[in-house]
């Protein structure tokens, strides 16, 4: 065994290596297309009855078969889908001629093996194309988990309505301990009605308290009934598909949005996977779905993400059985949940192909708080990321769901949360909470900053909720008896809608004037370059205004702050016969608009370091201000003729220098220090200490710029575009250049 070389144990502490990478594995399931155990397609139909299906014969269906043969395929197009080669039906989905309406027509009739073998042939860009093409709604959403380590009412009130600023369309919640869930059910509709009119809440936790809760309209929509793709795993959950075909029953008997939850890995996670590969598995999970009547699938990993993950194709499996769903006319919930990757690269490319593409919720858990308040584990994307997804969005000009909030809005949003939160549960007889914890919660990234909250507040909360029988009409009440007139009514407009049931159609969400768009209302008609979606002009200019971006006006008040008098003009400047006379040449905008340099320091001190250098060599300084050019090699040789020495020190406002002698070309320098964000005072001392020395006709060791892994000078490539421009209008062709003296300062 040989010791490990410098160059590995580097890269072996990088984050990537965090991660699981598995040998493929078929017997364990570990593999994403194509296991030897996948069955072929076959589908026979006798006398309206199918007798066999992807190679089983009836005889030998187990209860998943069983489901999909009675209820899930469309016998009237199934012998011309089955029929079709899986290639030229693979080339159908990428085609723009061929329309959404017909592929989803033929998938209807195909069987879960036919249909995996033809998406499997789709590589990554056709994904996309294929995604854009497929899914149900025309305009893109979001879904966000709102949860926090302490179930802490408030903060969940002020969270769901910082997520609704955000542009989040359903916000999930979940607990890490059940007790409590009433309490967040409650917490989080409060916070997402004052945060939007139309946002859709879910409460995910055990089946049939999740349900009580949707009856009791405390949660408008649902989505963690899990399928699985084999038999055992799901007999293992106490559950078969004739029992989550009545919990998707009773959820739409009583208006209640719902989705089930899939992924693959999950069956080999389980170690049921039947040597199966995951893309199979899923499609029998997907084909349930439409079986049982769900309006849509969260699928694409989930909780076994990583799994998928460390196999090859692992991620492009998870890809395509969102576009499964999308393919059996199912809304699809894509995934982009569960943290897949501890690499910053592994999961932005996961998620990315699908954020091009658009879905109906990109995420179906992004996560709107911390990581550590995420209550599911952390999510691919959580509140560390927002600014990173929205810079995005802005990067591809594409509507990911998301929006800037601008912080005085968000402030003003979750005070009315957390304040609505405590006079509703005061009202309500639930809980009182002190002053101090509410103004907490207000202010709060996260839990760790309540040290106020109670722990026992929520449970007790949450007791009385369940045992009162409190449903959302008396929420509502109560909004409307403490002053919360809009968030009652948006809250009514919620169990009205129920009522109407508008929202039951497949990809439904609300817009924040409560229209629905769904398939039916907003169906996706893309159809090739100049068709589809399209954010509209106010849309765009939402993704465009990130609240980051700086004008070349920003630039300049920021500038003005720096002003000073210190810097006087005094005359022309003049040719110097001193041998200790030094000069240092400054641009155009020094001193008129240009007052700081990148690096934080005035342009004033580093001027000062600059002339105590030159000091401390027995030089004298002298600054001319440059007025025709605003190279800075040109501006250093200026300086350089008009000194005595013939050495002069070039110093742009935002920081670069050099020095420059009399006899050099202008790109030829004694010492360039490029990189101005990094240079402090010291800098500035020792490069005025070389220039005097160079005068002096040493030869002193060149300074170098630090250590640095950050792209620097990028990260102010536009700020200096703004003073390149400032500095331009501050040039003017053929000018003479002007003395300055720097008075003491005070
Ligand atoms: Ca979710």
């Amino acid at each position: 065994m040989t010791e490990s070389i410098g160059r590995f144990r580097f890269m072996d502490a990088q984050r990537v290596n965090l991660d699981g990478f598995a040998v493929p594995d078929p017997a364990l399931g570990l593999v994403a297309f194509d296991s030897p155990s996948d069955p072929e397609p076959s589908l026979v139909v006798t006398d309206g009855v199918i007798t066999e299906m992807d190679s089983r014969s009836r005889t030998e269906f187990d209860l998943l078969d069983t489901f999909i043969a009675d209820h899930g395929l469309d016998l009237a197009v199934a012998p011309e889908a089955m029929a079709i080669d899986d290639l030229a039906f693979a080339r159908m989905l990428v085609d723009p001629v061929v329309s959404r309406d017909e592929v989803v027509r033929l998938a209807g009739g195909m069987t879960p093996a036919k249909l995996a073998r033809s998406l499997a042939l789709l590589r990554p860009a056709e994904l996309v194309i294929a995604t854009t093409k497929c899914r149900a709604r025309r305009t893109p959403s979001n879904q966000a988990h709102v949860t926090n380590r302490s179930d802490d009412p408030l903060l969940l009130a002020a969270d769901a309505a910082t997520a609704a600023a955000f542009g989040f369309r359903e916000v999930e919640t979940t607990v890490p301990v059940l007790g409590d869930a009433p309490s967040n059910a409650i917490a989080v509709s409060i916070g997402a009605a004052v945060g939007s009119p139309g946002l859709l809440v879910q409460c995910s936790v055990e089946e049939a308290l999740e349900l009580e809760m949707g009856m009791r309209g405390l949660v408008s929509y649902a989505e963690t009934v899990s399928l699985y793709g084999t038999e055992q795993i799901f007999i293992d959950g106490d559950d078969t598909p004739w029992s989550k075909a009545f919990l998707t029953s009773a959820y739409a008997s009583r208006g209640i949005k719902m989705r089930v939850t899939s992924g693959g890995g999950a069956e080999a996670l389980m170690g049921g996977a039947e040597g199966c590969s995951m893309f199979y598995l899923e499609a029998r999970c997907v084909a349930l779905a439409r079986a049982i009547g769900a309006q849509g699938v969260q699928n694409g990993g989930i909780d076994s993400a990583s799994v998928a993950g460390a196999v090859p194709g692992g991620v492009r499996s998870l890809m395509a059985e969102n576009l499964m769903v999308m393919l059996r006319n199912l809304e699809s919930c894509t995934g982009n949940d569960a943290l897949m990757s501890e690499s910053e690269v592994r999961r932005t490319s996961r998620t990315h192909p699908i954020f091009i593409a658009g879905t109906d919720f990109i995420c179906s858990g992004f996560g709107s708080i911390q990581r550590y308040d995420n209550m599911f584990g952390p999510s691919q994307w959580n509140a560390e990321d927002i600014d990173d997804y929205l810079a995005m969005q802005r990067d591809w000009g594409v509507d990911g769901g998301l929006r800037t909030a601008e912080e005085p809005e968000v402030a003003r949003l979750r005070t009315r949360a957390a304040q609505a939160v405590r006079d509703v549960y005061s009202a309500l007889g639930l809980a009182d909470f002190p002053d101090a914890w509410v103004d907490e919660a207000i202010d709060a990234a996260g839990s760790k900053d309540v040290p106020s909250a109670d722990l026992m507040v929520p449970l007790s909360a949450a007791r009385l909720i369940r045992d009162s029988g409190i449903t959302m009409l008396d929420v509502i009440s109560a909004l409307d008896e403490c002053g919360y007139e809009q968030e009652a009514e948006r809250l009514l407009a919620m169990l009205r809608a129920r009522v109407e049931g508008d929202y039951l159609q497949t990809a439904a969400i609300f817009t924040e004037s409560m229209d629905v768009l769904s398939l039916v209302t907003d169906p996706n008609d893309y159809a090739g370059p100049g068709t589809g979606y399209v954010p509209s002009a106010e849309r765009q200019r939402e993704i465009d205004r990130i609240r980051q971006q700086r004008s070349v006006e920003d630039l300049r008040g920021q500038q003005a702050i720096h002003a000073t008098d210190r810097l006087r003009d005094s005359g022309s400047a003049t040719q110097s016969n001193d041998p200790r006379d030094v000069v240092i040449a400054v641009s155009p905008a020094t001193g008129r608009e240009i007052w700081r340099t990148l690096s934080g320091l005035t342009v004033v001190e580093a001027l000062e370091e600059l002339l105590a250098g030159l000091e401390e060599e027995g030089c004298v300084g002298r600054i001319v201000r440059v007025n025709d050019t605003i190279d800075l090699g040109l501006i250093g040789l200026t300086g350089a003729r008009l000194a005595g020495s013939g050495i002069g020190i070039g110093l742009q406002a935002k920081g670069t220098a050099l020095i420059h002698r009399r006899d050099l070309t202008p790109l030829a320098n004694l010492e360039l220090y490029s990189v101005a964000p990094t240079l402090d005072r010291a800098a500035y001392r020792q490069l005025g200490v070389n220039a005097g020395r160079h005068a002096k006709g040493a030869t002193p060791e060149p300074q170098r710029n630090p250590y640095s892994d950050e792209a620097i000078e990028a990260r102010y490539h536009t700020a200096v575009v703004s003073l390149v421009a400032i500095e331009r209008e501050c040039s003017t062709a053929g000018a003479a250049p002007d003395a300055l003296t720097l008075v003491e300062g005070p």
